[in-house]
């Protein structure tokens, strides 16, 4: 389960990424998501994923299944966040308390 919330010590609880492979939370550009296409993709097809740290939790995936396709984690995310249909308006108050979170 790539997704988890987690409870923060400010009190807080967000939605973290979890490395597939070390169970570590995957960090920003420091994490991918990785994937590998059947070859005859038709329009609405969905793909299994898994998320990893760059570099050696990526290479234990490529080492695994074979080299996969692969998004840093910061930006899959900007297309999750498009994908939701959020408007502009919307992004930029979810920015907003991105920045506010810190
Ligand atoms: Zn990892």
């Amino acid at each position: 389960m790539p997704f988890k919330l987690r409870f923060h010590e400010d009190h807080t609880t967000g939605l973290v990424a979890i490395c597939d492979v070390c169970g570590q939370i995957a960090m920003g550009d420091d994490a991918n998501i990785l994937w590998r296409p059947s070859g005859d993709e038709k329009p609405g097809d969905c793909h299994p994923y898994v998320i990893a740290c760059r570099d050696e939790c990526t290479r234990v995936v490529d080492l695994k299944h074979g080299h996969q396709y692969s998004q840093n984690l910061d930006v899959a995310l900007g297309y999750l966040l498009n994908n939701t249909q959020t408007d502009l308006e919307r992004a930029r108050h979810t920015m907003g308390l991105l920045a506010m979170i810190g």
